[in-house]
């Protein structure tokens, strides 16, 4: 025999507003960047993570950064001071059906 009643659950979901480029400010309403068609992606984002995964609940301990650039300000910015700076900078074509064809920044 089950026996059951209902209960009432109040969850609470972040939704993203905006990214704004941390370097030339302009801003993508919901985090895109460009089009609007749900399934386009066009983002970009520099992070930096160090510290441990603790064993117990998988948590991060450390120290993390992260700074969001619009996709004008990753190929045209970042990625040209980079390579100034002697940085290989890799692309690659995903999926890999697709990667004969080169990468134009
Ligand atoms: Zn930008």
């Amino acid at each position: 025999m089950r026996k059951s009643h209902v209960e009432s659950v109040t969850t609470e979901t972040v939704v993203l507003d905006s990214i704004v480029c941390d370097l030339c400010h302009s801003e993508a309403p919901g985090g895109r960047w460009g089009s609007q068609a749900f399934y386009d992606v066009n983002e970009a984002a520099v992070g930096y993570r160090e510290g441990i995964f603790m064993a117990d609940d998988g948590g991060f301990v450390g120290m993390e950064g992260r700074i969001d650039l619009c996709p004008a300000c990753f190929k045209f910015t970042l990625l040209p001071f980079l390579e100034a700076q002697g940085c290989a900078v890799e692309g690659r074509r995903v999926p890999a059906w697709n990667a004969e064809e080169p990468i134009a920044w």
